[in-house]
C-alpha cells in the first residue's frame, strides 16, 4: 500500500495579507512565506509594514510591501494590481485588517460604531471583491478572511456589539461568497480566533483583563500568534481543497462551556 501525505504547502503561488503590519497578519505574511509563496503584504503605512517586508526579503522570500486602506476600494485595486504586476497572479488572500475599541450601547456614537463597521466588516467585504476579481479571471483560488469567536458569542464583560456585530457579518460574508463563487474554484473560509496574544492583548494596560480571558479559555491561555497561523496556512492549501464556506474556531475551546 502507498501512502500520500496532505499537501500542506503553497510552493509558487502569489499570497496577498492584509493587516500584514501587525500581529496575526503579520504571522500569517510570514507563515505563507515560509510555506513557500510570494507574498504582497497590505497595511496603512508605517514602520510595521516596513519592518514585515525587510524580514520577509532578508529571509530570501519574494515580497512586496503595498500601503492600502481596506476601507478604500481604489487603494485595494492598485494593492492586487501591483501585486500581480510584481509577483504573478494572485490566488491565496487572507484578510487580516481590523481594529478594535469598547463603549456602552447605548452611549456609543454613530461615527465609532460605523468606523468599526467599516473596516472589520465592508473593508473585508472591498479585499474579497478585488481579490475575488483577479482569482475569477485566473480559474481559482483561495480565501481566508480573520473572523473571531466574538462573531459566535458575545464576551463577558466587553462592551463591543459594533465588533461583535461586525465579526458576525464577516463569517456570514465568508459563507455568502464561498456559495456564489463554489463553481468558479474559489473557495472562501473563516478563522474565527479566539484571544490571541498580538500587540491589542499584550500592552501592560490590559494585563489584568488577560488574566480573565485566561482562566475563561479551556485551555487556559491566550493562543500564540502561531497557532492561528497553522490553522489559516491549512485553509489556504490543497490539504483543505473540499473546504469552503468553513468558519474554524480556534479558540482553544471557549465556546464549548
Ligand atoms: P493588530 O495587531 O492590531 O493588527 C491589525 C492590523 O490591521 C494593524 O496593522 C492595523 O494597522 C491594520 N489596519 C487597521 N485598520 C486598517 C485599514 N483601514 N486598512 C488597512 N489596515 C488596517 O490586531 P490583531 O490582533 O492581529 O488582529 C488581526 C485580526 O484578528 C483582526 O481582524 C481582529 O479583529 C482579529 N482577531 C483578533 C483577536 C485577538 O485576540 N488579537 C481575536 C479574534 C480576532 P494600525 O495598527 O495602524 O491600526
Amino acid at each position: 500500500m502507498t501512502t500520500t501525505a496532505p499537501d500542506f504547502r503553497l510552493d509558487g503561488r502569489t499570497a496577498l495579507v492584509t493587516g500584514a503590519a501587525s500581529g496575526i497578519g503579520r504571522g500569517v505574511a510570514l507563515g505563507i512565506a515560509g510555506s513557500g509563496a510570494a507574498v504582497a503584504c497590505i497595511d496603512l503605512p508605517g514602520p510595521g509594514l516596513d519592518a514585515v517586508l525587510a524580514e520577509l526579503v532578508a529571509s530570501g522570500v519574494r515580497a512586496i510591501a503595498v500601503p492600502a486602506d481596506v476601507t478604500d476600494p481604489e487603494s485595494l485595486g492598485e494593492a492586487v494590481r501591483r501585486t500581480e504586476a510584481e509577483l504573478g497572479p494572485l490566488t491565496l488572500a487572507v484578510n487580516s485588517a481590523g481594529i478594535a475599541n469598547a463603549a456602552p450601547a447605548e452611549e456609543m456614537p454613530l461615527a465609532q460604531w460605523q468606523r468599526v463597521v467599516d473596516v472589520d466588516l465592508t473593508g473585508v467585504f472591498l479585499s474579497c471583491q478585488a481579490e475575488g476579481r483577479a482569482m475569477l479571471r485566473h480559474g481559482g483560488g483561495a480565501i481566508v478572511n480573520i473572523a473571531s469567536m466574538s462573531g459566535s458569542i458575545a464576551n463577558r464583560g466587553l462592551l463591543q456589539a459594533h465588533y461583535n456585530a461586525a465579526k458576525a457579518g464577516v463569517v456570514h460574508l465568508t459563507k455568502s461568497l464561498a456559495m456564489e463563487w463554489s463553481d468558479r474554484r474559489i473557495r472562501v473560509n473563516a478563522i474565527s480566533p479566539g484571544y490571541t496574544a498580538t500587540p491589542m492583548n499584550t500592552r501592560p494596560e490590559v494585563a489584568e483583563q488577560v488574566k480573565t480571558f485566561e482562566a475563561e479559555t479551556p485551555l487556559g491561555r491566550m493562543a500564540t500568534v502561531a497557532e492561528i497561523v497553522g490553522p489559516t496556512v491549512f485553509l489556504l492549501s490543497d490539504a483543505a481543497a473540499f473546504c469552503t464556506g468553513v468558519d474554524l474556531l480556534v479558540d482553544g475551546g471557549f465556546t464549548c462551556w
